[in-house]
């Protein structure tokens, strides 16, 4: 194998990694939030016919919530590019030299000499004008056309895969077991904590505990929560 051709297995994997990080903490926040919810209804001393509409309605509200999340904000991010990218294709027809000038300047400023900065900013610009300043001056590296309503699905599908977990075990343990399912959510969120840090590269004990311990302390609030209010009622 050439050295490109290992850098470019090297991308591709990365870029794998990346979205089976997205996957991971996306299934994280819906065991999270319906675990927690779950656990606050159990302790009240609700039915399990009204734990599990519970739990079925917070995986169908997160799920649609972090669809719509997702959806605006990739939304968002592509209208502020193509208005970052009509300014830039406006000034290229009105003032072709101050933006050679100015692409020049960049590079000049990253440390190359006047004359080749020059050359540089002069040659990108007769190959793509507007490509060479949406990603020098503007940072538009991705090319890609943003597809709002694949990250949507993506996202909300992470979530529910999450969410289903704590549902199903809800459904399967009786109350008097609530413990069984905070401890097997709990290992299983410090797994997915550690697979989330695998992806990334980072260091996996370390970031299995920062998960399962922010998943206790969900638990925990909702749990004591929960046993609060089902006294008051009661
Ligand atoms: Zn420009």
């Amino acid at each position: 194998m050439t050295a490109i051709q290992k850098h470019i297995e090297e991308a591709h994997f990365s870029q794998r990694m990346n979205g089976l990080r997205a996957a991971v903490l996306g299934a994280n926040d819906g065991i999270i939030s319906v675990v927690s919810l779950l656990m606050g209804v159990i302790s009240s001393g609700a039915s399990q016919a009204t734990v599990l509409l519970v739990g079925m309605s917070a995986l169908i509200a997160g799920a649609i919530s972090m669809a719509a999340g997702e959806y605006v904000s990739v939304k968002s991010q592509s209208d502020t590019e193509r208005a970052d990218l009509a300014v830039e294709r406006a000034s290229l027809e009105a003032n072709w030299d101050e933006e050679v000038i100015e692409l020049a300047e960049m590079y000049e400023a990253r440390g190359v000499s006047r004359e080749t900065a020059l050359a540089v900013a002069n040659e990108l610009m007769a190959h793509d004008a507007l490509g060479a300043h949406a990603q020098d001056e503007l940072g538009l590296t991705d090319t890609h056309a943003p597809r709002p309503i694949q990250a949507a699905a993506f996202s909300a599908a992470a979530f529910v895969s999450g969410a289903v977990i704590p549902v199903v075990l809800a459904w399967l343990l009786p109350a008097s077991l609530v413990w069984v399912l905070g401890l097997l959510t709990l290992v299983l969120l410090f797994a997915l904590g550690a697979l989330a840090a695998y992806a990334g590269g980072a260091p996996m004990v370390k970031a299995g505990m920062r998960v399962l311990t922010w998943g206790l302390f969900a638990m925990v609030a909702t749990y004591l929560i929960g046993l609060a209010f089902g006294v008051s009622v009661a």
